[in-house]
């Protein structure tokens, strides 16, 4: 079991008095904090990285130059966590969503990398701005320059907003992040389930649609054991090709209940369905992961 907490305040403690101003170009601020140089090189596809520590204390960490530049940086964030933490490296190749297989240690630099990446009180004031969005994803995404999904988790995550990131694959919910507001709330977006009919995502699926929105989206359709009563927003985007689906939920202000829902299932001693992990900003499993 992962505490992810205390990963997340490590990762702060380790950015704390740097000068962050530059991480979107360069991240030697952090590299060179655990004595260590980036370099690059060719690696096989689904190979990301790896760290070789010398005898004298120094390191190198290495990316693949093949991978698209948010994953480099994500890839360089993540080996710093292995450095910080002092935790082992175990890089098989996996999906990105399969997280009963992924490693302990893993999940951990992933959570490290994505605090370095989008340090939090920048990454908050900007979430702030605005209500939540897939233009307020894009426009943080090339400030932050990670990937779409690491940043729509993240922004679900720290947003005042209920609000949930939902990613689909094929016909099937692999992954949610939710806000504080909306776990608070008792809202759980079931795992491993079919996409729920009455959801935007299902339209889009059914229909080979790229795109589409709905302000009305009745909050029984994508919340375990909800009443019926409240509408929420509904955002989503599909991705025929690779058979990838993105939602965005959120309750407007004043839109939602504001009493903790009731539901049956109880509220305590579930297994977090996603809070507690975050994506490690790479969606690879094209066509490898389709079952023939
Ligand atoms: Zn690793």
């Amino acid at each position: 079991m992962i505490d992810e907490l205390a990963i997340r305040l490590k990762a702060r403690q380790f950015m704390a008095g740097l000068d962050l101003s530059n991480i979107d170009k360069d991240l030697t601020v952090y590299t060179r904090k655990v004595n260590a140089k980036l370099t690059t090189e060719e690696m096989s596809p689904g190979e990301s990285g790896y760290t070789l520590t010398r005898r004298d204390g120094k390191s190198s960490i290495v990316v693949n130059e093949l991978e698209r530049r948010e994953r480099q940086r994500f890839s360089a964030c993540h080996e710093v966590g292995h450095l910080v933490l002092g935790l082992a490296s175990n890089h098989q190749e996996t999906p990105a969503w399969s997280y009963a297989k992924r490693d302990d240690n893993e999940i951990a630099c992933d959570i490290f990398a994505s605090e370095l990446l989008m340090p939090f009180d920048a990454f908050k004031r900007d979430v702030d701005q605005d209500q939540p969005s897939f233009e307020l994803i894009e426009r943080l995404r090339s400030k932050y320059v990670v990937s779409f999904a690491a940043c729509a988790s993240r922004l679900a995550a720290v947003t005042d907003y209920p609000c949930a990131f939902v990613f689909m694959n094929a016909t099937v919910v692999r992954y949610a992040s939710r806000s504080k507001a909306l776990r608070d709330l008792n809202a759980w977006v079931e795992m491993r389930s079919p996409i729920p009919p009455g959801s935007v995502a299902h339209r889009l699926v059914q229909e080979g649609e790229w795109s589409g929105e709905d302000s009305r989206v009745a909050q029984d359709v994508w919340f375990r054991d909800w009443p019926n009563g409240y509408d929420l927003t509904e955002m989503a985007k599909h991705y025929p090709t690779f058979e990838e689906t993105f939602s965005l939920l959120w309750f407007e202000p004043d839109g939602g209940p504001d009493e903790p829902v009731k539901v049956w299932s109880g509220s305590v001693a579930q297994e977090d369905d996603g809070g507690l992990q975050e994506l490690d900003g790479v969606l690879s499993f094209q066509k490898k992961t389709k079952k023939r």
